[in-house]
Parts: structure tokens; C-alpha cells; sequence
């Protein structure tokens, strides 16, 4: 990082202590009436301090850690306008529709500003604001769904004072405390605008605290769910989230949080398996069965990869997503340092060091990603990875149809290869003397003990490497990143001491997904997944079902002279392993029933990582725990 950057971060730091102008305008008020959770619609109301004149007020466009402008404007209704009880007319901007024009009358020193949010009564697209914020038992507020304001501000520098009143009886937590609870109204204290938005509120009938670590910069989780029962995260897992902590502050040094919260929302009406990341906590949204379900746990990688986006994203930020409001249009461009490193930092190493998965599990993981960007990806013929992340604010509502083909968010989980790669190259190039963790603890570490920003630049990614380890880093990233390369990175497997196999034998990372997909995938061998219904919910470019003219949203009848289910595909597989006859599938598409003829003679294919014993197994040394024992 350089002495330039530093300075800025610092300045940056102040604004948030203490925004400018807080003392010279009084706060922008907001009251949220959450109480309706029978239709979800949260009445909003704020008072903006004006003055006479022309104003424009902004709706929240581009959602900070959704890095795109998927902003839900479609969900705000009935708005309304006033100044002193009298209602203005407002025009929308013809250029950009999250922006509303309004001239301030003379004499008016505030607006009054009503509107109702719709929570979206199923998952219509992406991001929070395209999925339900409340059921009958739960709700989560993030306070970018409930204002409004002066569209040239900078969020640091707006303060606002927050009521929420919550159904009665419910009980709520958040990294923002109330000042005072009255009722079932909570009035909290005057914060930034930026500080607001990142403290979401979960609230809930059914809701449960589990402290995490004690002291100065304490955790917590917080579960609210749809029936008392999901709330039962297991000892368990409580005690892989208390081994999580210390094993990031061994990683990164301290928090830069005063206190952290892993905020749970837990209802089959809500987003799945998804997680909104903010310094100090995170919006997680999940399945009843998160915590009852085996294969669930297998697969949930949300709560420590959001927690790693407490220091990688939020505190340490890409100059292009490090914006002033929620207007100002995202620069995507290295979210395949915010995004897949935090992909390999959370999902994968500290998930392993703290013991939420075994080593075991974690490598089925490792094989299912490499297998997946390995195996079926055709679109890395045209695009390269670094495309993916420049390209996120055209595809955020990408059909998922067609994936393989078009790429679909791959600087997450091909990025997961490329840090391994790198990781592995540090270790050899130093003689085991350093690794990836020494490049964490320089980029991530810093002293403050709260939220701060920090930008960086894909240069400042590069001079950190080269002073862990000299190498040419930049020629490393751009072949990996910025080139087309038809194959996965897979060095790091290799020099890791491991080798990417494919047997019949399953894969407990892949079976557990397909249990929560809903999906049967059969994609490394026949070249689809299928929805359990028989409709084919995507197809890989060049495969065997591809050359025989299957397509999305087809429904599959026959396979192998037997009625569709995935069993009867796998037995026809296994099979056609040892016969010359190509495997006959009968598919209807409209109004067509066809028989296609399968010319795939390689029988089940799942990856496994295999010891390679020539090696020396820095994989293992890798995953394994760092920081002390916890004591008793
Ligand atoms: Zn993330």
C-alpha cells in the first residue's frame, strides 16, 4: 500500500467518526413501520433537511456487495412528497430512473418524504431487494430499501436518525444498538448514512443469541427463523464458530469491528443460500433446515466467507467499489480479489482451519470447484475470468440457462484455484518460509478497531505479493485473469501434493449439493442437471447431450428404455460404459416428443482429489488450524 493511499483511508476514517456538517444540519430522520407482516409492506417516512430550490433525491441504486444496480426501485410505491403539510410534484429523472426531481418551496427548511415498501412476495431475481424481507414470523431491514436522499451527498456525510417499529413481542438484533427501546419502537442513534445502511436489522418471533467470543471486538450470531425448531445450530458448529474467530485474527490481526454479528434469517420463502456482507455484521438468508441438515452444512460456506469480507471488501476495497453513494456507478473490475479470495480465505481455508468442515470435505469441495471451472466451462474459450468480474452489471440478471456456455460468476470459484496456485508457489519459492497467510496479515491488517476503508489498486495487490515472495506476480495474474485459457488453473492442486481424479465413486461435496440444488447433476458425464421434475435445467456446450440436441427447459421422458429419473440415467450410463450402443433418451420440447441418440461411453464421473505421494502434501499444511488452542 502506498503512503498516498494511506492518507486517503485516514481521512476517509474521520468522516465516518464524525461526519462533516452533522453539527450544522440537523439528521435526515426515517421511521419504519415494519408491523405489517401479513402482506410485507413497510411504510417509510423521512423528514430531508432542504433548502428553497430545485432538489433531486436518489433511491439507492448501485447496493454495496451486490456490486451491481440492481437497487429494488420496482418496490417502492405510493410516494409521496410534502413540505409543511402541502404535497409537492415531483418528475422522475428521464435518464435515470432512481432519481426524483422536486422543487423546494420558499420558506421550507425540511421535506416529508412517505413510501411503501413492497416486500417481493418470492424471488424474482438477485439481490435483496428481488427477494421477500419478511414471512409471518421473521424480517430483515436493510435501511438502503427506506430512503431517500440528496443525490449529490456522500453517504459518509448525511446522518440520519432511524426509528423501527417491529410487530409486538418480536425480538431483533444488529450491529447498530438502539439508543432507547420503547414499546416494540426502536430509536436508534444518529449515524452516517453509510453506517446505516450497513447495519441491517433482523427481527423475529422466533429468535435466538449465541455469544461467540467475549472482550473487545466480540462476536455473536443471531438466528431468527420461520419455526422454533431451525433455530438449533448445532454445539457442533457453535464450536467451529468459536474456533473461526481466532483463526481469522491469526490470519488477518484484529478485527476492524467494534463487534461482529452473523445475522441468520432462516425461512423457505427467502433468498437461499446467499449472505450480504457489512463490516460489522452480515445479512445471512438461508433454508428453515440450515442447521438440521446434514447435507446443508456440508455445503453452507456463508458464514465464514462473509465474515473474511469484513477485512477483504469491506475494510480493504477496490478504489472502483469504494464509492461515495449508492449512485455513483461500481468499477467490477477486481472482484476476483473481493470476491474469490474471499472465496479461498472463507469458504476454503479458515472454514477448514476452524474445523466446520474436515480436511475430507474440504477436498471434495476443492475437486467439485476444479471440476466444475475444469470441465464445464466451454465459455473459457471466449471469455477470460477477469471478463466475468468487468462484465457483472450486464449479467447480475443473467437466466441461469446456458451457464457453462456464457460463464456465469466464475471469478469466485476459479479464483478459489488461482489462490491456491498461488499459495503454493509461495511456499515453494520460499522453502515453506512463507505462504499466503503472511500476504493477509501485510494487506488486511491495519490498526483500526472499527469500520474504516482502505482502497487498493490491482498494483497494490502486486507489490504486497512481491514483498512476500519476489516474482513476477503481475505476469502470474495476467496470464491467470486477463488471458482466455480453455483449461483450469489446476497447478495449485498439483503442487499442493494432490491430483484431480474422476471416478465412479460419489463426491460428498457434489451429492450434498444436488440434496439442496434439488438438482441431479450429471453434468461431467452426460453433460446436464436435471430438475427433479425431469426438466433439464442446463446443458454444457460440446457435451454428449449438447451433440445430441438437448436444450434447457426440455423435459426428459425415457432413458435407456426405462422412465425418466436420475437412477435410471445413472444405470444407463454404467451400461453404455461396455456396450458400442449409443444411450437412447426420449425428450418432449413443446409440442415435439423426439428419440435422441447419446454417443457417451464413460460411465459416472465424479472428481476426487488423490494424494500425489512424489509431493510434499502442502495442501494438508494449508488447512491446518494456526491459531492456538482455545482454552478452557
Ligand atoms: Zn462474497
Amino acid at each position: 500500500m502506498s503512503l498516498a493511499d494511506s492518507q486517503r483511508s485516514f481521512a476517509l476514517v474521520a468522516l465516518i467518526a464524525a461526519p462533516l456538517g452533522m453539527a450544522a444540519t440537523p439528521p435526515m430522520t426515517l421511521q419504519v413501520d415494519a408491523r405489517d407482516i401479513t402482506q410485507g409492506i413497510q411504510h417509510a417516512h423521512l423528514t430531508i433537511p432542504a433548502r428553497p430550490g430545485p432538489l433531486t433525491l436518489a433511491y439507492p441504486r448501485w447496493i454495496p456487495g451486490e456490486h451491481a444496480a440492481d437497487g429494488p426501485i420496482t418496490q417502492i410505491v405510493a410516494l409521496e412528497i410534502t413540505a409543511g403539510g402541502k404535497a409537492l410534484p415531483w418528475r422522475r429523472d428521464p435518464l435515470d430512473p432512481f432519481l426524483f426531481r422536486v422543487e423546494v418551496p420558499r420558506g421550507a427548511q425540511s421535506l416529508d418524504v412517505r413510501f411503501d415498501y413492497l416486500s417481493p412476495p418470492k424471488v424474482f431475481a438477485d439481490g435483496y431487494g428481488r427477494t421477500p424481507n419478511v414471512t409471518p414470523h421473521l424480517l430483515v431491514l436493510p435501511f438502503n430499501h427506506f430512503v431517500l436522499y440528496p443525490h449529490e451527498a456522500s453517504a459518509d456525510a448525511i446522518s440520519v436518525k432511524a426509528e423501527v417499529r417491529l410487530p409486538a413481542g418480536w425480538k431483533f438484533d444488529s450491529a447498530l444498538h438502539p439508543e432507547r427501546v420503547d414499546g416494540d419502537t426502536l430509536f436508534l442513534p444518529v449515524v452516517s448514512l453509510y453506517r446505516l445502511v450497513d447495519s441491517p436489522l433482523l427481527a423475529g418471533e422466533y429468535f435466538r443469541t449465541v455469544p461467540i467470543t467475549e472482550g473487545a471486538g466480540s462476536t455473536r450470531v443471531s438466528i431468527a427463523s420461520d419455526a422454533p425448531g431451525d433455530l438449533a445450530m448445532s454445539d457442533v458448529m457453535i464450536a467451529g464458530m468459536r474456533r473461526l474467530v481466532p483463526e481469522a485474527l491469526a490470519l488477518f490481526g484484529p478485527g476492524h469491528y467494534r463487534e461482529y454479528v452473523w445475522l441468520f434469517a432462516l425461512g423457505n420463502n427467502l433468498d437461499q443460500q446467499n449472505g450480504l456482507e457489512h463490516h460489522e455484521s452480515t445479512d445471512i438468508r438461508d433454508a428453515e433446515a440450515l442447521f438440521t441438515d446434514p447435507a446443508r452444512l456440508i455445503e453452507h460456506r456463508t458464514a465464514s466467507h462473509e465474515y473474511v469480507h469484513s477485512w477483504n471488501g469491506k475494510y480493504r476495497r477496490p478504489a472502483g467499489l469504494a464509492t461515495r453513494n449508492y449512485q455513483q456507478p461500481m468499477v467490477d473490475d477486481l472482484l476476483w480479489v473481493y470476491e474469490g479470495m474471499t472465496r479461498y480465505l472463507g469458504d476454503l481455508v479458515l472454514r477448514t482451519r476452524s474445523g466446520l468442515v474436515t480436511p475430507d470435505q474440504a477436498r471434495a469441495y476443492i475437486a467439485w470447484i476444479a471440476a466444475l471451472m475444469d470441465a464445464d466451462r466451454p465459455g473459457r474459450a471466449w471469455r477470460s475470468l477477469g471478463d466475468t468480474a468487468i462484465g457483472l452489471p450486464g449479467y447480475s440478471d443473467a437466466p441461469a440457462e446456458w451457464s457453462p456456455i456464457r460463464r456465469r460468476r466464475d471469478y469466485y470459484d476459479e479464483m478459489l484455484l488461482v489462490w491456491l496456485d498461488a499459495d503454493t508457489l509461495i511456499r515453494d519459492l520460499s522453502g515453506g518460509r512463507r505462504s499466503f497467510d503472511d500476504f493477509c496479515g501485510s494487506f488486511f491488517g491495519g490498526p483500526e478497531r472499527a469500520p474504516a476503508v482502505r482502497r487498493y489498486s490491482r498494483s497494490d495487490v502486486v507489490t504486497a505479493l512481491r514483498a512476500v515472495t519476489p516474482f513476477d506476480w503481475e505476469a502470474f495474474l495476467t496470464s491467470r485473469v486477463d488471458s482466455i485459457n480453455p483449461r483450469a488453473p489446476l497447478a495449485g492442486i498439483d503442487r499442493g501434493g494432490w491430483k484431480l481424479t474422476y471416478d465412479d465413486t460419489p463426491n460428498d461435496f457434489l451429492s450434498a449439493r444436488e440434496k439442496v440444488d434439488g438438482a441431479d447433476n450429471l453434468s461431467l458425464s452426460l453433460g446436464m442437471w436435471i430438475k427433479p421434475d425431469g426438466v433439464v435445467a442446463d446443458v454444457v456446450h460440446g457435451s454428449p447431450v449438447f451433440a445430441a440436441g438437448v436444450a434447457p427447459a426440455m423435459r426428459l421422458v425415457a432413458i435407456g428404455g426405462h422412465k425418466w429419473s436420475a437412477d435410471a440415467a445413472r444405470e444407463a450410463v454404467v451400461r453404455a460404459e461396455n456396450s458400442p450402443a449409443p444411450i437412447e433418451l426420449i425428450v418432449e420440447s413443446a409440442d415435439l416428443v423426439r428419440v435422441l441418440h447419446i454417443d457417451y461411453h464413460g460411465g459416472l464421473r465424479n472428481p476426487h482429489l488423490v494424494r500425489d505421494p512424489s509431493k510434499t502434501d502442502l495442501l494438508s499444511q494449508i488447512l491446518a488450524p494456526k491459531a492456538p488452542p482455545p482454552r478452557h
